[in-house]
């Protein structure tokens, strides 16, 4: 949600947006036009990060505005494949696997099972696995442009999963968990169960387990998704658990606030041309490569899918990081670190 009584008028959200990169005059100018509702270049060029919504030091969320003018204007175009994704995924058919009793459950939205061999080993052992459309977070409805959709769906979801009768539920997959948390009090919806989120889930395994882990003493680059942006907080969370696992996430320019999308939500975008999006991606990859990192890691399935043949092509060999927990616990990767053989 917007906050426009916080809302200063700086322009530093237009500024600092790697793919804007407004100066000064021209930001504040856009940004009003934005607040008044009048046109703005704005609502066509924003690729749907959310990464403004960190830069704001006012904390007014700018990117939600943005959003919600590119509803409302229909300026932001996107290719009718990404549409029908949106709309297919609600219909997926949905699965309710029971575990073992007093074990957790964990959703894997619709995204968890994309990547095979992924949901496989102790880390995974006795949970209940939810699953499938009527499980779709939604709100990757944003990235098309038609945050209305987030909102419209958010009572259903909740009511879903509470129907599982799980009283806690681990997130797999970033999107939902910024919906359990960021979303659903901004929309005054309560919740009968506790969300927690994979990152919390794997270090509180790692730090149970200690005698397990063999330090892997590698150096790492993130790649952080962008709902990671409405829940920031549990980064110190992720930096915790690579510390257990004897691992160095490299300190580069596009990691926790200067993160870069993975090109995914570029790539549903009908007006960036494909060699943007790859000047993108080759830019994030050429950081992770110079500043030391021998893998690349990911939280998003979907930026998995975007980025894993390129990271390898790079060096940079690709891990999701339950697979790199995983790792860490001694435990083979029948399929990869990324559900992929090379
Ligand atoms: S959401 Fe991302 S692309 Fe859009 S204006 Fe904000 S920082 Fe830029
Ligand atoms: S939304 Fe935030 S960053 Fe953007 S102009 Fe307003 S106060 Fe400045």
């Amino acid at each position: 949600m917007f906050y426009e009584e916080k809302c200063t008028l700086c322009g530093e959200c237009l500024m600092k947006c790697p793919y804007l990169a407004y100066p000064e005059e021209k930001a504040k100018a856009e940004f009003k036009k934005l607040i008044e509702g009048k046109p703005t270049p704005v609502t066509a060029e924003c690729i749907t990060c959310a990464a403004c919504n960190m830069f704001c030091p006012e904390g007014a969320n700018p990117f939600d505005l943005i959003n919600e003018r590119q509803e409302e204007t229909g300026t932001f175009k996107v290719t009718d494949q990404s549409l029908g994704m949106m709309s297919m995924a609600s219909q997926l058919p949905s699965e309710v696997k029971k575990g073992k009793p007093g074990k957790p459950a964990i959703t894997l939205c619709t995204v968890g099972d994309f990547l095979p061999g992924v949901i496989e080993g102790q880390l995974f052992d006795g949970l209940t696995v939810i699953k499938g459309g009527d499980y779709f977070c939604k709100i990757g409805w944003i990235h098309v442009g038609k945050p209305s959709e987030v909102k419209k769906g958010i009572k259903a979801f909740v009511d879903d999963l509470a129907k599982t009768g799980a009283k806690e539920i681990i997130c797999f997959h970033d999107d939902c968990y910024a919906m359990l948390t960021t979303k659903a009090k901004e929309f005054g919806v309560k919740l009968p169960f506790k969300p927690i989120h994979i990152i919390e889930y794997l270090r509180d395994y790692v730090k149970a387990n200690k005698n397990k882990v063999k330090k892997l003493n590698m150096k790492i680059a993130y790649q952080q998704p962008c709902a990671s942006r409405y829940t920031f907080q549990k980064d110190k969370m992720l930096d915790e658990l690579f510390k257990l696992i004897g691992v160095e996430r490299v300190k580069r320019e596009y990691d926790k606030m200067g993160a870069l999308c993975c090109g995914g939500t570029m790539a549903a975008m009908v007006n960036v041309p494909k060699e943007k999006i790859e000047e993108w991606r080759m830019k994030n990859l050429m950081d992770a490569k110079k500043h030391g990192a021998e893998a690349m890691v990911f939280l998003c399935p979907l930026c998995v899918l975007s980025l894993r043949s390129r990271a390898k092509a790079q060096e940079l060999e690709p891990y999701i990081l339950s697979n790199l927990v995983r790792l860490a616990l001694g435990e083979e990767l029948t399929q990869g670190g990324a559900g992929k053989k090379f």
